[in-house]
């Protein structure tokens, strides 16, 4: 489970490497635009709509002033690549409940362009785009709570069922604004990363969590503000603090895997790998484990350049994710290495899943910038040394050694093969 978790997570950190436009697939760019299109059309709209108030004004004001002053108290937390978990709908939701959409629909421009100035500068248009979904989402729920009607949602709750019926509609309305912005960004993540997956992203217990936290909060912050808006100052030093967790959360996930592919680094491996080895001897199950070593790396070097290099082992890295199940785990053992774990296997089916890895490696062709057509294409392929579990290989160390030695093997053999040390009997 814990290793179905981590290859997960990096995938999302290998997709956000593949987000620029020019790699996108057509209908993903005109998906894009069209949710751009769509909340400027929708903005237009309700701005020709909207009655401005003078109350209405100020607790925007406010409010908004409490969003832009998180991003600044949180700034130094930073922001980490991938999927981002925030706080801001404590002070964005109340807005979409308690006044006209318009409302909505406009904080988060302020607030992502305050974040790309302050926090982290990224690809325009993906700021553009999550304005623009987290608008329409804070639309269709601000929409939803108004048509609900005043007898539930006027902006001061009296008795205890009106209290009542008042919170669970802006929850209801919450969830909604969460299910909606979910399905937009989610629809853009699997067209940048088919391998990128939205139960482990979104519906796992950690980011459920966090979703329910934030929503709790924007709901009591909302009862405060009908009070009086100067209610919200009340909220902000809570706000920080649940921000800065949320990034805890986050940069401690990021501290386990490697920057340049996006599988786990080598300390993280072997953690996880010797509790799963462990794991598998005392359920005597089987279990395997394989090295794979790119062929003549330092050439691509020589020939295409470090950066060409640094391409290939991200695409190496993302195949291998593709590729393999949920439950192996792979990392990066050293530069050019990698460790794959693959538990529940034995020695035979080790070399079908290795050789079908090898296979596939050796037919990917790695785009390098400024190549003409007349330039070689960049390809590699592997080497792979694998050991499988029995009575002389009884924990990881013992695996890891006798990988290395196959590997040496099918390096001598003459590269781009995959050699097995078969496992004693016993
Ligand atoms: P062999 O087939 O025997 O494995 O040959 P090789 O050239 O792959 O082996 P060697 O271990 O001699 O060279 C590995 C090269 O990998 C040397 C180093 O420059 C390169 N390398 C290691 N880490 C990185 C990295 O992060 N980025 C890039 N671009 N190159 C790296
Ligand atoms: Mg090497
Ligand atoms: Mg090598």
């Amino acid at each position: 489970m814990v290793a179905h978790a981590i290859t997960m997570r990096n995938r999302v950190v290998a997709y956000s490497h593949r987000w620029r436009a020019w790699e996108l697939p057509a209908w993903l760019l005109a998906f894009i635009a069209a949710v751009i299109a769509a909340d400027l059309a929708v903005i237009g709209a309700c701005a020709a709509a909207t009655r401005f108030r003078g109350a209405d004004l100020e607790l925007a004001a406010v409010l908004l002033a409490c969003n832009l002053l998180t991003v600044e108290l949180t700034h130094r937390a930073g922001e980490p690549a991938g999927l981002v978990k925030d706080v801001h709908a404590i002070w964005e939701l109340p807005l979409a409940l308690l006044l006209p959409p318009l409302y909505a629909l406009l904080v988060p421009i302020p607030r992502m362009a305050l974040v790309q100035w302050r926090v982290r500068p990224t690809l325009v248009y993906r700021r553009v785009f999550t304005a623009a979904a987290l608008g329409l989402s804070y639309g269709a729920a601000s929409l939803a709570f108004h048509v609900l009607g005043p007898e539930v949602t006027g902006a001061a709750p009296g008795a205890q069922a009106r209290v009542l019926a008042w919170t669970l509609a802006a929850a209801a309305c919450g969830v909604l604004k969460s299910a909606v912005n979910k399905v937009l960004v989610m629809t853009a993540v699997k067209g940048a990363d088919p391998a990128a997956s939205v139960r482990e992203n979104l519906f796992t217990r950690e980011p459920l969590f966090h979703d329910a936290a934030e929503l709790s909060v924007g709901i009591m912050v909302a009862h405060a503000v009908t009070a009086s808006p100067f209610m919200a100052l009340g909220a902000l030093p809570l706000v920080a603090l649940l921000h800065r967790s949320f990034r805890h959360a986050q940069l401690v996930d990021a501290s386990r895997i490697d920057a340049k592919t996006g599988l786990l680094n080598a300390g993280t491996w072997l953690r996880e790998a010797r509790l799963e080895t462990a794991r598998a001897v005392r359920t005597r199950a089987p279990l395997a484990v394989a090295i794979a070593d790119i062929d003549h790396f330092k050439n691509v070097n020589d020939t295409f350049g470090h950066l060409a290099g640094d391409a290939v082992l991200a695409a190496l890295a993302s195949a291998l994710n593709a590729l393999l199940r949920d439950g192996d785990l792979t990392g990066r053992f050293g530069g050019e290495e990698f460790c794959i774990l693959l538990p529940g296997t034995d020695a035979a089916e080790a070399r079908q899943i290795t050789e079908r890895l090898r296979e596939k490696i050796s037919r990917i062709v790695t785009p390098v910038s400024g190549a003409t057509s007349g330039d070689p294409p960049l390809q590699v392929t592997i080497s792979i040394g694998v050991a499988a579990l029995g009575s002389s290989r009884r924990d990881l160390d013992e695996l890891l050694a006798a990988a290395d030695h196959a590997l040496y093997q099918a390096k001598e053999a003459g590269r781009n093969r995959v050699c097995v040390l078969a496992a004693s009997p016993g």
